[in-house]
């Protein structure tokens, strides 16, 4: 294998293999852009160094090729001669890790080419200062020597030589400096600062392979997921200097707005100094555009090389550059980050200008940042400055009071408080506290910690890992690192999208984003919302895939409607018997007798019947997916503790008899007992009188006018003979309720896929189904054998933090186990049934890469909650293109 690529030899297509810098340093090299010349070695390499803790062997020898060919360009020798050459070694990964691995600026100064420099540049400051630069970072870096003994003896010498800070060193201070640093490193390694150029750069770029499993560098990439197996590259580049007097400078530079997408010139220039002087703020840098006056040549030609870059990548790109003595260079180049809305804009902006196609903007663009421009968020106007600042775990933007235990949260909440739960991290004990919040924040973890975890999986706003608070649980403080006491009671505004803490209430404004698909603000109301409109336009045109809602209510039934759905594909009519109503399907699960039992049924009856007409109504015309009852029976009983209590304390009589009959159908499991089917089987007339509102209410909808489109689904089928008898009822009561309403009522009957065994005989059932509907949610839970009401907040946290899982399979679909189960389901069911309609209700059906998935798999739809449903508009466009 070749482990070492020149620049002139690779292009941004190699990321895997040169890292994202290593990649587009060759690709600028290609466009014949100003980038010093040097080499990159491979992220193969890095893992075979990994793998077996020494670098390949073939490696020496090609880099020791690299560096002939870089010092027969340069006219220069590593380390030696009159003018030395000097090179930097960068990490840089396949996917971008800021600040999380190594870098050594520097390489080849040694005691004698110190002054070689000296002599070469005339300038004598800057050949120390550099010299010092190199032991310092190389100390800290390749050596593991504590960054404060070096930070402790510069700062000592700045103040004995009375300076303002290290520019204000002269030739013979820094001079001295260096030696105090290589006297540092020889106490603390026992061997003299390596004076052989080859040596130091060889630990250097050991340095930065090691790098990758640096302690920070794998908690970004868990938090971020990515891979652990693949490595870094390392680039070695000549060195430039911005360090070298007035004429020169460091700095970065943005084609346009990270944060808006507004075109322009952004970004920070920094005077005589290097890169990593910007990157730590310790001087104060200026706006790039002041660079026009300081230096107009190396400014005009900074614009054009921009513009070169954007016209080539067709993005925004980010760009670092050193200018030396009058002369630009270019460091780094990549397609930037960029914040949601600035997506949204830009996307829509390179249409414009014709440089990239619709379907082109549609990959710029995701459904997890169309979800961030859903959330109301703080007016960034009227914030004051964070009181501290942590990960974005879960977006949102909540205002409570502090809260430091979860009972203490739990009753604050209770007393209508709202409330923001702080800890210093949160277990499985605090998850009565975080349901009551409306925020949480923790002190400590990432984006997979136990708190980001749950609060994603609620809803929840959540920031976590906001290091700089100290919490005092016993206390019932949280202390910032200037010494600021946050106690119970005090507001606090938590903004989960920027991962920002605000002390005092700062003020909400919703989201212009949700207001236009409501329908309350127009398409043109600023120009996000505008190109939000535009690109959603453009997804709607692309995807294949249907988008329903999960709707229970009229109202948001009209509100799946006014954000795109196109039906309900879920309407979960155990939700329509929650409240009051409760106490009647109460009634008939207890019913001693077939009396008792019709009482209840025929009670429920015109309720059901109206709940399904205004539905019907706020559907009109389209299809309305209505499941039959599927309660976990605990939901609708009394809770036998509470009962137990009650009768111990009371006595009552009917207590007695509810208490034995709870007894009775008190399940273990209730999500795997006597739900769905099962309860229609057994409990006589439930389903027949479900069926009949349907009918009923379809049947008085057509009588007046309307266009009613029910479809009846069936939940929790395990096999074809439970789908052939209710199936068989079903059509027998429909019929008679078209009859008694002199009219035709034709309503598809299918079934749930929920169950493995309904999946593994999916060709069978659908032999009695008009469709079927994928309750990913069921399925993820019976074919992992996790339980889905326990699982997220006691376990996942620990699964997620060991990489077993990237993401919960309860969020995003896991397509290898239960996916397979789902493609092989329609495919048996369509072989079955050809041209059966296949859609998917699970929480899945508003998951981004879930959507994918479906849409792979060649689903008709999805079905998802009134809030997702543009997410899944968009990501069912992107899907298609
Ligand atoms: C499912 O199981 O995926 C589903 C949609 O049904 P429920 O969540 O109501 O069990
Ligand atoms: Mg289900």
């Amino acid at each position: 294998a070749k482990f070492v690529y020149d620049f002139t030899e690779g292009h941004r297509g190699l990321s895997g293999l040169l890292g994202g810098k290593g990649a587009n340093l060759a690709e600028m090299t290609r466009l014949g852009l100003p980038v010093p010349p040097g080499f990159t070695i491979t992220t193969a390499a890095c893992r075979e160094y990994l793998r077996t803790g020494t670098p390949p062997p073939a490696l020496r020898d090609e880099v020791s090729a690299h560096l002939d060919a870089l010092e027969r360009r340069t006219g220069r020798r590593l380390g030696r001669g009159a003018d030395p050459l000097l090179v930097s070694v960068r990490s840089g990964a396949e996917r971008s890790m800021p600040g999380m691995m190594d870098t050594v600026l520097n390489i080849g100064l040694s005691d004698t080419s110190v002054r070689s420099l000296a002599a070469q540049t005339g300038d004598e400051r800057f050949a120390w200062d550099s010299y010092r630069r190199l032991v310092q970072m190389f100390g800290e870096t390749v050596l593991g020597i504590e960054g404060d003994a070096f930070a402790d003896r510069l700062a000592d010498a700045v103040a004995q030589a009375g300076a303002a800070d290290e520019t204000g060193l002269a030739a013979g201070q820094l001079e001295r400096l260096t030696r105090m640093f290589q006297d540092l490193v020889c106490e603390r390694t026992g061997r003299p600062f390596p004076q052989d150029p080859r040596e130091q750069l060889d630990l250097a770029v050991r340095a930065v392979f090691d790098s990758w499993n640096g302690p920070r560098a794998r908690l970004y990439r868990r938090q971020e997921r990515i891979p652990h197996h693949l490595g870094t590259a390392v680039s070695v580049c000549a060195m430039v200097f911005g360090n070298l007097g007035q004429d020169s400078g460091t700095g970065v530079a943005f084609t346009r707005d990270p944060a808006t997408g507004q075109q322009g010139v952004y970004g920070d220039y920094l005077r005589n100094a290097q890169g990593e002087d910007v990157v730590a703020g310790i001087r104060n840098t200026v706006p790039l555009a002041a660079l026009e006056r300081l230096d107009p040549a190396s400014y005009a030609e900074l614009l054009r090389l921009m513009e070169v870059l954007e016209n080539h990548y067709l993005d925004l790109c980010d760009i670092e550059f050193t200018i030396e003595r009058g002369r630009l260079w270019m460091l780094q180049t990549r397609v930037g980050k960029r914040t949601a809305a600035a997506a949204f804009r830009i996307a829509v902006q390179l249409v414009d200008q014709g440089l990239i196609d619709e379907a082109e903007a549609l990959r710029r663009v995701s459904g997890e940042q169309l979800a961030h421009l859903m959330f109301p968020r703080f007016d960034s106007g009227a914030a004051p400055a964070p009181l501290a600042r942590g990960v974005a775990a879960s977006p949102g933007a909540a205002v409570g009071v502090a809260v430091f235990d979860p009972a203490r949260a739990v009753a604050r909440a209770a007393r209508g408080e709202r409330v923001i739960l702080v800890r210093r991290e949160t277990t499985p004990d605090d998850l009565d506290g975080m349901i009551a919040a409306a925020g949480i924040l923790t002190a400590r973890g990432g984006k997979t910690s136990h708190a980001a975890v749950v609060a994603r999986g609620m809803g929840r706003t959540c920031v976590c890992g906001a290091e700089e608070l100290r919490v005092d649980h016993a206390a019932r403080t949280a202390t910032t690192a200037d010494g600021t006491v946050v106690r119970e009671g005090d507001v606090l505004s938590v903004d989960g999208t920027t991962g920002r803490v605000y002390r005092g209430e700062v003020p909400v404004v919703p989201s212009a984003v949700v207001e236009y698909f409501e329908g309350t603000a127009p398409p043109d109301a600023d120009d996000l919302v505008a190109a939000v409109h535009r690109v959603m336009g453009w997804a709607d045109a692309a995807r294949r895939l249907g988008v329903r809602a999960n709707a229970d209510t009229a109202a948001d039934a009209a509100r799946a409607r006014r954000f795109g759905a196109r039906g309900i594909g879920l309407c979960r009519t155990e939700h329509m018997f929650l409240g009051e109503r409760r106490a009647l399907v109460e009634r008939l699960i207890l019913a001693e007798d077939d009396q008792g039992a019709q009482r209840a049924l025929a009670a429920l009856l015109p309720l059901q019947r109206a709940d399904f007409r205004e539905l019907f109504s706020a559907m009109d015309g389209l299809p309305v997916t209505v499941r039959l009852l599927d309660p976990p029976l605990h939901e609708f009983l009394p809770d036998l503790t509470d009962l137990s209590v009650r009768v111990a304390l009371e006595h009552r009589d009917e207590d007695v008899r509810l208490l034995a009959a709870v007894r009775r159908l008190h399940e273990q499991n209730p999500m795997l007992g006597l739900r769905g089917v099962r309860l229609g089987l057994v409990v006589p007339g439930l389903f027949a009188m479900q069926v009949r509102a349907v009918a009923e209410a379809a049947a008085e909808c057509r009588a007046a006018g309307g266009d009613p489109r029910p479809e009846i689904m069936i939940p929790l089928v395990g096999t074809v003979q439970e789908l052939e008898i209710v199936r068989e009822e079903a059509e027998e009561v429909i019929a008679a309720a078209a009859e008694a309403h002199g009219t035709r009522l034709d309503i598809p009957l299918g079934t749930m896929i929920e169950l493995p065994r309904a999946a593994l005989t999916a060709g069978q059932i659908a032999e009695h189904a008009d469709f079927f509907s994928f309750g990913t949610n069921d399925l993820t839970q019976t074919v992992w054998g996790f339980s889905r009401d326990d699982v997220e907040a006691s376990f996942f946290a620990a699964y997620l933090e060991k990489g077993i899982f990237g993401v919960s399979p309860f969020e995003t679909i896991d397509t290898d186990g239960v996916g397979s189960l789902v493609r092989a389901a329609a495919l048996a069911g369509r072989a079955a049934r050809p041209g059966l309609k296949l859609g998917v209700c699970g929480e899945h059906g508003g998951d981004p890469d879930s959507v994918r998935f479906f849409h792979e798999v060649g689903l008709d739809y999805v079905s998802c909650s009134p809030f997702r449903i543009p997410v899944a508009r968009l990501e069912a466009g992107r899907a298609a293109t």
